[in-house]
Parts: structure tokens; C-alpha cells; sequence
């Protein structure tokens, strides 16, 4: 009787207890290698979705479906063609593409950077006085796509504080600099009812092609609404002479198959200033 007693009061507590710790250890053992096991994977998988989203931001043509009223490559499908001249004004090469347009009666669409109206703010009186259309092409031309959102719309501010002496507007038309832009930037320009407009139809003149290829390049492609990318300026050494040499052609033969040729603004609907 001694025996048991023994066995029921001492013993048998004794066992439930140890038991108890140690399914308490297997327990934390199973709980611990469990989320060790998991952790990495938890821990990887918002990194990796991380690490995606921020090695593939959304491509160009992803931001101009996502923003199509916003970010425009061309018009209307009309029978109205505009011609785009970048990276002006230049000495060298605006005011013999000026002459051209005079002479044929056409406007055009001058894309400006800030930094050259700065150094030849007669130019750029004359690109508004002959009655183009002027947009935003930045101050100094950088990739927008290395810029934050401060550095990108002090780009765009120092540009319109260059401009409004000169046009008494803040144009509403924005070109980043290789059409390049990221989503935040585009979301600052959207709120700030500004137009992000880029091309469908693209000269490469910047190449310094000669003038052939540059009537080809942008023959080959036309089409009704096409927003057209040439250049009436440029980096030291650069050769837009097959851009100004080709100009006179290009105005013909757009117009004989019946284009109109107008500015953006003009191919948009959409107004001049902001
Ligand atoms: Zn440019």
C-alpha cells in the first residue's frame, strides 16, 4: 500500500511534470525551427516583391496608358501634323529653322531648355514673337529618371522663371529630356495641370544624319495626329544641317499629302499656358 501511495503521490507527479517540460521544450523547439524555417520565406518574399518594384518601375508605355490624358505621344487621328524642334534656343540652328517656317507660313512647337533662353534670350523672344508654341524642356537637360521629385520640379520651375520675362506664361507642356520621366514625377505634373507630351514619330537628326535620312525617317512613319521629333539645337559638335536642309521638304511633302501642319497645343486641344 506504501508502494503505490508512493507511486500515485510522488511519483507519478514527478513524471507528469517532467513530461510536461519537456513537451513544453519540443514544443518551443518545433515552434522555433517552424519560424525559423518560415522567417526567411516570410522575410523574402515582401523584399523580393520590394526589390522588383524597385528594379521594374513601370515602363513608358505602362505611365502613358496609366496617365493617358496626361502623357501624350500624339493627337487626334486628323489630318494635322506637328513639328517639334528640341533643345533650342541655339544660335547656330534655331534662326535658320525660324526662317524656314517663316517662309512656308507654318508654326511649329519649340521645346526649351532653361539654361540656353538664359544665354540667348533674343532667340527665344523671337521662337514666341513668330508665334510658335513653347514647352518645357527642363533648365539643364538631365535625365529625369536620376532626379527626385524636388530636383525634378526645380528643372521645371527655374525653366518657366527663365521664360515668363520673355512670354509672360508658364507653359503647360512638359518634354523631359529623352522622354524620360518616373511616376512620381509624372503624379507632381499631373496635379499641377501640366501635360507630359513625348513623339510617335521620330527624325533622329540628333545623329547628324544628312538631309535625306532625315526626310525618310519621318516620311517613312507619318500619320494622322503624329507628333514629330526633330531638333534646333544641340551639345558642342553636334550637326543639325540635314535637319535644316531637310525642313523645307518635309513641309511640302506633309502638305501635299494633306496635313496641316499646326502646333501642339493646336493637335491637342489643349491650351498654351497652364
Ligand atoms: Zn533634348
Amino acid at each position: 500500500m506504501k508502494r503505490l501511495s508512493f507511486y500515485i503521490f510522488i511519483l507519478l507527479p514527478c513524471i507528469a511534470i517532467i513530461s510536461a517540460l519537456i513537451s513544453t521544450d519540443l514544443s518551443d523547439a518545433f515552434y522555433k525551427n517552424h519560424t525559423n524555417a518560415e522567417q526567411p520565406a516570410a522575410i523574402q518574399k515582401p523584399d523580393s516583391s520590394n526589390a522588383s518594384s524597385e528594379h521594374h518601375p513601370p515602363t513608358l508605355g505602362q505611365l502613358r496608358k496609366k496617365y493617358s490624358h496626361y502623357f501624350l505621344t500624339n493627337g487626334p487621328r486628323v489630318n494635322k501634323v506637328a513639328l517639334t524642334f528640341d533643345d533650342v534656343p541655339d544660335p547656330r540652328f534655331t534662326p535658320q529653322i525660324l526662317d524656314i517656317l517663316k517662309s512656308h507660313g507654318v508654326t511649329a512647337t519649340f521645346f526649351v531648355n532653361g539654361h540656353r533662353i538664359a544665354k540667348y534670350p533674343d532667340i527665344f523672344r523671337r521662337i514666341h514673337e513668330e508665334g510658335h508654341a513653347i514647352g518645357n524642356h527642363s533648365y539643364s537637360h538631365p535625365n529625369f529618371n536620376r532626379l527626385t521629385v524636388p530636383e525634378f520640379v526645380n528643372e521645371i520651375q527655374r525653366t518657366e522663371q527663365a521664360a515668363y520675362p520673355i512670354i509672360e506664361y508658364y507653359p503647360k507642356m512638359i518634354r523631359p529630356p529623352y522622354g524620360e520621366i518616373t511616376e512620381e514625377q509624372l503624379k507632381w505634373a499631373v496635379d499641377h495641370s501640366y501635360r507630359i507630351v513625348n513623339w510617335n514619330v521620330d527624325s533622329l537628326d540628333w545623329k547628324g544624319l544628312g538631309k535625306n535620312e532625315v526626310i525618310q525617317n519621318i516620311m517613312s512613319d507619318i500619320r494622322p495626329g503624329a507628333i514629330v521629333l526633330q531638333h534646333g539645337g544641340g551639345g558642342v559638335g553636334s550637326d543639325l544641317s540635314g535637319t535644316i536642309q531637310a525642313l523645307p521638304e518635309v513641309i511640302t511633302r506633309l502638305q501635299a499629302l494633306g496635313y496641316e501642319l499646326v502646333t501642339v497645343p493646336e493637335l491637342l486641344g489643349i491650351s498654351l499656358e497652364k
